[in-house]
């Protein structure tokens, strides 16, 4: 199968935004949340847990960099699962005020 692989869709199309090319960067055109960013702590079976933030409306690769950016300053772990990014601990503190900065407005849930 040495074939490429043709996409009939917009490579460049980002399903966050709606836009070709995204513009999930630009702060000032990307899409407004529909409703906040949900952040909650979660604590695993072991372990200390994860700051969770659900529901944000970014660019996958955006997403990888903020997670990038919170886990240097945090010093801590983590990853972006299912379209949501978890930190390893409880950094609900920094992690809304992160969010606020990037212009995310933010709902508590736990
Ligand atoms: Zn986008």
């Amino acid at each position: 199968m040495a074939d490429k692989v043709v996409y009939s869709t917009d490579p460049s199309y980002c399903t966050a935004c709606g836009k070709s090319p995204c513009v999930c960067a630009d702060k000032k055109v990307r899409p407004k949340q529909p409703e906040p960013v949900r952040l909650s702590f979660q604590r695993g079976a072991k372990g200390s847990g994860v700051t969770k933030v659900e529901r944000m409306i970014l660019h996958p690769t955006l997403k990888e960099q903020l997670l990038k950016k919170l886990k240097s300053r945090l010093g801590c772990g983590g990853t972006v699962r299912d379209g949501n990014l978890e930190l390893q601990g409880d950094h609900r503190d920094i992690v809304e005020e992160e969010l606020r900065r990037e212009g995310f407005p933010v709902r508590r849930i736990g």
